[in-house]
């Protein structure tokens, strides 16, 4: 029998021409695709004759817990298939794709990884907004504005990142925006600074909605901006005004 194996492929931020090549190539011959929520449905076409198996995982609803997520890909590769673990963005940023290679390394489940093109760069890009530039960022934070939610202790170092001296990019974060914001002020970042929403980022619809952060979290509540979103602060996010070249620009649509 055939040994099996697992790629861990990263789907990109929801444009399907945004997935990999050799992402693509691993799908049209998978036996086996299980696959999340933010994943475009355009890109299970791409594999036809697989067993397609929706993991969800949107915040708030977990369709599968984690540890049968990583149950189930030991078990098709044990089988001898060539499963597909399709995730949104890249498999490794945010997306427990970490802990997905951890349980096929101790099950002794062949695996690679295929990077993907992650949201935190992706929206931002088709925004407008270039993540660093020489002379507004010359470094960006990936955080997560997820684990905050409904506990009083962080396990982020709000001091540190109030003082990164570059482009914040807080991922998960749509829900407690005004909690972050307010976080970040509290710790000495300043209220004027420029920041952007953005929602379904590199989807035709994409919206996204600019504000300092003292205002960002009340524009955004009042567009009723909600998941998929990402929020990034910093100067690099004024530079929308000139580049907003798909929301603004002849290319729109
Ligand atoms: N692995 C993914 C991230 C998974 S966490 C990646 O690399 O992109 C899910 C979070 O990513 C969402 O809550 C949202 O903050 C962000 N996200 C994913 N797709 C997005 C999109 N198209 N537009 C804006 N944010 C997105």
């Amino acid at each position: 029998m055939r040994i099996g194996s697992v790629a861990l492929v990263g789907a990109g931020p929801g444009d399907p021409g945004l997935m990999t090549v050799r992402g693509l190539a691993l799908l049209r011959r998978a036996d086996v695709v299980v696959y999340d929520r933010l994943v475009d449905r355009r890109l299970l076409r791409e594999a036809p004759r697989a067993r397609r198996i929706f993991a969800g995982k949107a915040s708030g609803d977990h369709a599968l817990p984690q540890e049968e997520i990583n149950a189930l890909l030991v078990l098709h590769a044990r089988r001898g298939r060539r499963v597909v673990r399709l995730k949104g963005g890249d498999p490794f940023v945010f997306g427990r794709g970490g802990e997905e290679a951890e349980a096929l390394a101790a099950a002794g489940v062949p695996f690679e990884v295929v990077p993907g093109v992650t949201a935190g760069v992706a929206a931002p890009a088709y925004a407008g907004i270039p993540v660093t530039h020489r002379e507004a960022a010359s470094a960006v934070a990936f955080v997560t504005g997820h684990e905050d939610a409904e506990k009083d202790q962080s396990a982020l170092d709000w001091h540190a990142l109030a003082a990164f001296p570059g482009t914040l990019v807080f991922y998960m974060g749509a829900r407690n925006l005004d909690r972050l914001a307010a976080r970040l002020i509290e710790h000495g970042r300043s209220a004027a600074e420029p920041a952007v929403v953005i929602e379904r980022g590199s989807l035709p619809d994409q919206r996204s909605v600019s504000g300092t952060l003292a205002e960002i979290a009340g524009r955004a509540a009042a567009e009723g901006i909600g998941p998929p979103a990402l929020t990034v602060v910093g100067q690099v996010t004024a530079l929308r005004e000139r580049l907003a070249w798909l929301e603004q620009g002849p290319l729109r649509g």
